[in-house]
């Protein structure tokens, strides 16, 4: 739905690939972070970061998880960057039915960054403030935008499971589980 034209903090994340290592532990405190409770757990592929890694061929890239896709897109891409090629998809940001990357593992429901949206909120994202090498580097800046309702996280997994059991199975599980309460 497009709004009014508004000021907005724009929150970036520049990532310097070569500088990273590879050390993962952008991914070990996002998974804890965004665990319930915090920090109760800490699990990578609960992580909204992830590191794609071949030490072999030295190659680490760390890619945020970004929108849901409902359906498989229709191409694949395929980099070659000095010389190393990388596999299909590495560098693609979504939650997407082809691959496993960026779905909780338990439910399937996909990840998003949120880019740790707390209260209070934090001065800096907690994997820029754990990567040591400074391979993330936040910005932030003003920009003038169209105002766009913005889909909540239960919206963005209620979507996901209405296309994985269909609207009407959705709807009567609902039904059901509020005749339980
Ligand atoms: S914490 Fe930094 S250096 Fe380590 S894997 Fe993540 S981005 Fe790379
Ligand atoms: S900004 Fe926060 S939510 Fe996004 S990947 Fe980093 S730690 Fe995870």
């Amino acid at each position: 739905m497009q709004g009014e034209k508004k000021k907005k903090i724009v929150k970036t994340i520049k990532v310097d690939v070569d500088k990273c290592n590879g050390c993962r532990a952008c991914e070990v405190i996002c998974s804890a972070f965004h665990a319930n409770p915090k920090y109760s757990s800490n699990n990578p592929s609960r992580s909204r970061i992830r590191v794609i890694r071949e030490p072999v061929r030295d190659i680490y890239v760390p890619v945020y998880a970004g929108e849901h896709a409902p359906a498989e897109c229709m191409g694949r891409d395929k980099y070659v960057i000095d010389g190393k090629e990388y596999d299909e998809c590495s560098f693609c940001r979504a939650s997407c039915s082809s691959r496993d990357i960026f779905k909780e593992p338990d439910s399937g429901l996909p990840l998003k960054c949120d880019m740790c949206e707390s209260d209070p909120p934090l001065e800096k994202p907690m994997c820029v403030q754990w990567c040591l090498n400074d391979a993330l580097i936040y910005e932030e800046r003003e920009e003038e935008v169209e105002e766009e309702e913005p889909l909540e996280e239960m919206e963005i997994g209620l979507e996901s499971l209405a296309e994985k059991y269909g609207l009407q199975n959705l709807k009567e599980a609902i039904t059901r589980l509020s005749k339980k309460e």
